[in-house]
């Protein structure tokens, strides 16, 4: 059922012709060892070999493409949203100015600002560094550019839909990575326009999930921002949220929860693989090892969403015993 989708698969093939030239198309990889654990073929998307780790410079280039004349464009997050804005804005050459608390470690800065953009450090929280943001748009003439619920931005990440579809016509199963749900919001759009009897998983943390507590509210809502090695995954949906809520709402047939051990042992299987992937991108292969996600209806692909982790911690978690 593609009910409110309110991005269309009209506008995720826009979006492939806008982006094409600045997006890699990433590697499809067979996994032997979850296929035999999931009863079926399992493949792994790994869109964590995208220029800057991970799947956002999809969206950010596709928003970025469509801003018009603008004075730059602008956002408050510091992770792999705000380090895809800085590259797609320098891929143009609009300047790129990035909100962040003076709580953000040094290597974060230092990452937004090796991509050409400016670090902007206001206050001592996120909510601080996005009401700059909104100044800036306001007063300057900056397109804000969110991490999700922005339409050219669903679009830019539903391209990976139609790309997992070319290289896996048969899929029966996509399980994705759940925060904000601009990724499961996108990709969903074109999977189930083009099949629709494609099944779409949405996978997230216990701790800390907002979507998984709107989606039981029946609206947005807040919840406390718990610490998760699926950091990629944590922060809130918006109170006034107006696409990703009701698109993954009506799209998602099914949502699993995974604790932290559960993600850990994702990440260690992975990186046995030889796939070194942040804990957010881990989570669909804990799904499997929990045994909550199967293939027996036919091919399951997971979508191994971003690599960006600080080496000690991936280290670290590689050394406990799982
Ligand atoms: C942002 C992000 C996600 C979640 O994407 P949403 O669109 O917020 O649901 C998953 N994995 C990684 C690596 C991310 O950076």
């Amino acid at each position: 059922m593609v009910a409110t989708a309110m991005v269309t698969l009209d506008d995720i093939m826009a979006a492939l012709d806008r982006i094409r030239d600045d997006v890699r198309v990433t590697p499809m990889q067979a996994s032997p060892s979850l296929s035999q654990i999931a009863g079926g073929p399992v493949w792994l998307k790994c869109e964590y070999r995208q220029t800057t780790g991970a799947f956002k410079l999809r969206g950010a280039t596709n928003a970025v493409a469509r801003v018009g004349k603008v004075a730059g464009v602008t956002t408050a997050s510091t992770g792999n949203h705000g380090r895809a804005l800085a590259h797609a804005a320098r891929a143009r050459g609009i300047p790129a100015i990035i909100c962040m608390s003076r709580l953000v470690p040094q290597n974060k800065l230092d990452a937004i600002a090796e991509l050409g953009a400016e670090a902007r450090i206001i206050g001592d929280s996120q909510d601080e560094a996005f009401l700059e943001a909104i100044r800036l748009q306001r007063d300057e003439g900056f397109a804000l550019i969110p991490p999700f619920d922005h339409p050219d931005v669903i679009a830019g990440q539903g391209t990976l839909g139609l790309e997992i579809l070319d290289q896996v016509p048969d899929a029966a199963t996509i399980a994705i990575p759940l925060s904000g749900g601009g990724l499961l919001a996108g990709v969903a759009a074109a999977a189930k326009a083009l099949r629709p009897d494609i099944r779409i998983v949405g996978i997230s943390m216990q701790r800390g999930a907002a979507m998984a507590a709107s989606l039981d509210a029946g609206h947005p809502v807040e919840i406390r921002e718990l610490e998760t090695l699926a950091d990629s995954l944590g922060g809130g949906i918006g109170l006034k949220n107006r696409l990703t809520f009701p698109m993954v709402r009506d799209l998602m047939d099914d949502l699993i929860l995974l604790s932290e051990d559960q993600i850990a042992d994702g990440l260690r299987h992975l990186a046995q693989d030889g796939h070194r992937v942040e804990g957010a991108a881990a989570v669909c292969a804990g799904a499997v090892l929990s045994g909550r996600l199967r293939a027996d209806d036919g091919p399951l692909v997971l979508i191994l969403s971003g690599e960006n982790i600080d080496p000690a911690r991936h280290a670290a978690i590689l050394q406990e015993a799982s």
